[in-house]
């Protein structure tokens, strides 16, 4: 066609366009919601957060809702968007990471190649250069028709939703319409990243990007191929779903994770985490080094129970079937089950 990807930005899907048509929602980078605050009318379709800030033109937001959690980094001129969430929400986060910082990120880069983290790519291909793990790129691309029909499910309950009568919630809906329309028109090969980490057993990337940023990879742990993503410079990171903050964490043994190698990676996290630094999850609110220790230990007491049950001879099937008692408060109980079977499968039960 003609247009390098940098053009396709200005002219096209660039946030130029968000700018005109909704003037008033445009009001920089300060407005995350605020403890004890009285409600007010929604200036944005995901609760935006502050993640640290070294300087004004230095700092990140993340963004919580509808999938894993988003993380905008600006750095001068320079931003890195973390993951894009459920298929459909791409153009939604695309529009709101304009709102917040004021550009289009110049990288994304993909946690992991789960549905919930990478929903959002096809919204950026054009013009944005996408980072993933090298084992995340066919695992991204294989789910392209899968991605489509979910997005078309998010925008029917959009649209159902009574909640999206506002400003915010009509300008969602014709965003994910708009997502819609632009997977359906995507080749699969274009979902997945640009530029890949190569596959090893270990990786540390400083400095490949914006200035003094981390890749880290650990080894397989909630998948074979989780990236954590480290600003020194804003003493935070990014754990992607290496942390499910107090959920019942989904082991997806299918691509390589073990709860042994996931400990391995948290441990490596928390080593270059200080009482101070700021902690994204890949699920749940920002929280901290303690959190890390958390998972750690959900590990440690699952396996236990597990492997006692299985010493006393219960089937999978009953092992499965055993309540999340250990585990008060946790989210994401639909997960349970799943996490259980799992450990089970680890500890050397039936497949
Ligand atoms: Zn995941």
């Amino acid at each position: 066609m003609g247009m390098t990807r940098r053009e396709f930005s200005v002219r096209g899907l660039a946030a130029g366009a968000g700018l005109a048509l909704f003037p008033g929602l445009v009001a920089g980078r300060a407005w995350g919601r605020q403890g004890g605050e009285s409600p007010r009318p929604r200036r944005s379709y995901f609760e935006w957060v502050s993640a640290g800030a070294a300087a004004d033109d230095f700092w990140a937001q993340a963004a919580i809702g509808e999938g894993g959690n988003s993380l905008i980094v600006v750095r001068g001129t320079d931003s890195l968007l973390v993951d894009t969430k459920n298929a459909g929400f791409g153009l939604v986060l695309r529009q709101e990471v304009f709102d917040v910082a004021g550009t289009v990120p110049t990288y994304v880069v993909n946690t992991h190649h789960h549905a919930d983290h990478i929903g959002g790519n096809a919204s950026f291909i054009k013009d944005v250069q996408l980072v993933a793990h090298e084992n995340a790129k066919k695992r991204i691309i294989d789910q392209a028709d899968r991605l489509a029909a979910s997005a078309k499910r998010a925008l029917e309950q959009a649209e159902a939703n009574e909640a999206n009568k506002d400003e915010v919630g009509r300008r969602t809906i014709a965003n994910i319409r708009a997502a819609v329309e632009a997977l359906a028109a995507t080749n699969p090969e274009d979902f997945g990243p640009e530029k890949t980490i190569p596959a090893g057993k270990e990786m540390t990337q400083g400095a490949l990007l914006l200035e003094r940023m981390e890749f880290h990879h650990f080894g397989p742990g909630h998948t074979d191929n989780d990236i954590v993503v480290r600003i020194p410079g804003l003493n935070l990171v990014h754990t992607g779903d290496l942390l499910f903050y107090r959920r019942h964490p989904f082991i997806d043994r299918s691509a390589g994770a073990t709860t042994t190698g996931w400990q391995n990676s948290l441990r490596r996290i928390m080593a270059v985490c200080d009482e101070k630094t700021i902690v994204v999850p890949g699920h749940g609110p920002l929280t901290d080094k303690s959190a890390l220790q958390e998972q750690i230990d959900y590990f440690d007491k699952l396996r236990e129970i597990v492997g006692k049950a299985r010493d006393e001879g219960k089937t999978k099937e009953e092992v499965v079937a055993m309540p999340s008692d250990a585990f008060a408060g946790y989210e994401f109980q639909q997960i349970w089950p799943r996490t259980v079977a799992a450990m089970y499968e680890e500890l050397g039960g039936g497949s």
